[in-house]
């Protein structure tokens, strides 16, 4: 399905791997180096003295001469006298180039040729040999995806600009608030930090004394506490990846211990939880980048990072249509088999792991039930143990009411369509929706039944106790500003990303009291690919961990989504309906032919529906390649064909409206257990 040549891709994170060359060529260099230096010692030693021929006395020379330059080179690359208290860029496995801080040992006895780096954004330290730049060279360490995909890093870069301005004493009050501050001062440092230049920020005198032996307190910039379960040791650990992975292979391989026991991504037998889809665990650092970046896909449609370590620079992609799961040369290379990535690039189409029957690959096993492992994974990997919701006894049929619901960020009405469909008498079904176009989606075919309200931000307490009280609260607020897809994201407290907190303080208002034993639900759903820490805080104002579902199972279209709520088993596995549709061709109009079973999470983007990037379309019609048609769309979701045709809407705007909305059947599996509390048609 795809062109020769094309099953494999380089990370974006480019930047990552262009230092990773002259790396490579400095160790070469060494090993030359190290074997002229063996050349000349054994010359040396030879007993006879006849080979100190004109040719030899040469070679020794240039044998010194050639060390010198390589000793000279080792010096400036790593043993460069960076000064306590200067600002640099590290390179950490694993990590984009990152600012630090050089720091004093905190002990006299500090080991020779390691350095101190203290690292902004997470105030973690690294005691190790780190290739170290200077902070001058800004532009070449800025990394741009690190920058829009990482708040840690962004952190990491505000932090280290607010102490360069400092010793600089530039300032940026002018900017109104901390995005355009950013903006100053990503721009004083494109522009080489004028007009003091990199000189400015060198650190202050009173640096130097001690001959550099300090106490903790060394750092004239204080980090922000650490995050509540960050392991201090996981960017030290991140250097030490591929000699511990190298190593648990040995572990496994040759002393017949268990693979369970380590870490899968890094090797380190530290372990915190099991790895979802293959035989192994993860350790704490490598679980919250699993759960972070396993459901991250990029613009061709493929995951953004391996299936196995969720990280990798080179990744591998696998050939299988309605497969989107790559894996990284390291994971490949070490796991499975030396120049296995090498082997792989030739094969076209090329099966994945998941995709091949699970057998083992040198140490690299498919769970058999890796599909509900993940939901496992996704179920208990939060930090935070909460108290259960409170749990409501059913109601006795005749007691049973109509339903009243409150519905935020409605979109088109999905949660209606879903009540009206299980059947519910719905007394009072408000929603507060900006969209126009989703408003008149909703407005007609619901028959005006809907109450629409504006803006979120608009509805006060007064309006909660005229207009309730409610049973049911649902919305999903708008993810753009959530979603790691999103590049320019800024994260929960800023942007559409606070509209949360708009769902969060309806939800407190609408809660019934302690004695008062009305029962009450509420749902909210958001997207799985959220930082940790956009999820963690989200989890703590709700007081509970989210499920996953993912609607590939009861649909054609992956759709993975976290849900917060305390609907009646939520968490009960998703069970298919025979009135789901579940292949593509289900869905599909006379005459036209699907290529796939499954397709990709449709956004509301219109390049989401092709299958990769330059990939196929999904359809065949007439011999020819076809986008798939509105009516198809909805039917995937779960609508009736034609639900978004109305106000004139073009395709694109019809796509915008339903990229955004909930997947039907998951609805329908979250509120059939509604039926038990609320009035139904009879
Ligand atoms: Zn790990
Ligand atoms: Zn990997
Ligand atoms: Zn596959």
């Amino acid at each position: 399905a795809q062109a020769p040549g094309t099953n494999h891709r380089t990370s974006k994170r480019t930047r990552r791997q262009r230092w990773y060359v002259p790396v490579q060529v400095y160790h070469a260099i060494l090993l030359l180096s190290s074997w002229l230096a063996a050349i000349l010692a054994l010359c040396g030693c030879a007993p006879s003295q006849s080979i100190r021929t004109p040719c030899f006395h040469l070679l020794s020379f240039l044998s010194f001469f050639f060390l010198s330059v390589i000793s000279s080179f080792c010096f400036l690359l790593d043993r460069k006298g960076f000064s306590i208290g200067e600002l640099v860029w590290g390179k950490v496995k694993g990590f984009s180039w990152w600012p630090g801080l050089v720091v004093a040992w905190k002990s006299k006895t500090s080991p020779p040729s390691l350095r101190r780096v203290e690292w902004f954004g997470d105030g973690m330290y690294s005691e190790v040999k780190i290739q170290l730049l200077p902070f001058a060279a800004f532009s070449e360490c800025f990394c741009k995806n690190s920058y829009a995909s990482l708040p840690t890093y962004k952190d990491a870069v505000y932090q280290s600009l607010e102490l360069a301005g400092e010793r600089c004493s530039k300032t940026f009050t002018s900017a109104a608030n901390k995005v355009e501050e950013l903006k100053a001062m990503l721009d004083w440092a494109f522009g080489g930090f004028q007009p003091s230049g990199p000189e400015g920020f060198a650190p202050p005198d009173s640096y130097g004394k001690n001959n550099g032996f300090h106490n903790s307190s060394v750092s004239d910039y204080q980090p922000p506490a650490k995050r509540k379960y960050h392991d201090c040791t996981s960017l030290l650990h991140l250097i030490f990846k591929l000699s511990s992975t190298e190593q648990m292979v040995r572990e496994v391989t040759v002393n017949g211990k268990k693979i369970e026991d380590f870490c899968l991504s890094c090797g380190n037998a530290n372990i915190e939880i099991f790895h979802p889809l293959f035989e192994g665990s993860l350790c704490f650092r490598c679980k919250e980048n699993f759960t972070e970046t396993l459901f991250r896909y990029d613009d061709d449609g493929y995951q953004s990072y391996c299936t196995v370590c969720c990280a990798g620079l080179e990744v591998i992609l696998c050939g299988n249509t309605s497969c989107c799961r790559c894996f990284c040369k390291d994971c490949l290379n070490m796991l499975v088999g030396p120049e296995t990535f090498d082997k792989l690039k030739e094969v076209d189409p090329w099966s994945c792991y998941v995709c091949l029957p699970p057998k083992k690959y040198g140490v690299l096993k498919l769970r058999p039930d890796w599909s509900v492992r993940v939901q496992e994974f996704f179920a208990n990997n939060s930090a935070f143990e909460f108290e259960p919701h409170r749990v409501y006894p059913s109601i006795p049929a005749h007691q049973r009411r109509p339903i009243r619901v409150l519905s935020l960020f409605d979109g088109i009405a999905t949660g209606y369509l879903v009540l009206k469909d299980l059947g519910f008498k719905v007394e009072r079904y408000i929603a507060s929706e900006i969209c126009e176009d989703s408003i008149a989606v909703g407005m007609i075919k619901h028959e005006g039944r809907i109450e629409y309200v504006n803006d979120v931000r608009t509805i006060t307490r007064k309006h909660l106790a005229e207009w309730g009280p409610f049973d049911l609260l649902i919305g999903g607020s708008p993810c753009n500003d959530l979603s790691m897809v999103n590049p320019a994201r800024k994260g929960l407290f800023e942007g559409t990303g606070r509209l949360f907190f708009e769902y969060y303080r309806m939800l407190t208002m609408m809660r019934p009291k302690e004695d008062d034993d009305r029962p009450f639900f509420w749902l909210f759903e958001n997207v799985v690919a959220m930082s940790a820490h956009d999820k963690a805080d989200i989890c703590r104002f709700l007081e509970c961990n989210p499920i996953l579902i993912d609607a590939v199972k009861v649909s054609p279209a992956h759709r993975a989504r976290y849900f917060w709520g305390n609907l009646p088993g939520m968490n009960r596995p998703l069970a298919t309906s025979f009135t789901d549709k579940l292949e593509l061709q289900d869905c599909l109009e006379i005459g036209r032919m699907a290529k796939f079973n499954k397709v990709r999470t449709i956004t509301t983007k219109s390049n989401s529906i092709k299958q990769g990037k330059m990939g196929p379309l999904p359809v065949s019609m007439n011999g020819k390649e076809d986008y798939l048609w509105c009516t198809e769309m909805e039917s995937i979701f779960g609508f009736p064909k034609h639900y978004t045709d109305v106000n004139n809407m073009g395709r694109g705007q019809r796509q915008k409206l339903l990229g955004r909305s909930w997947s039907v059947p998951v609805i329908r599996h979250l509120f059939a257990p509604l039926k038990d509390y609320f009035e139904c048609e009879s």
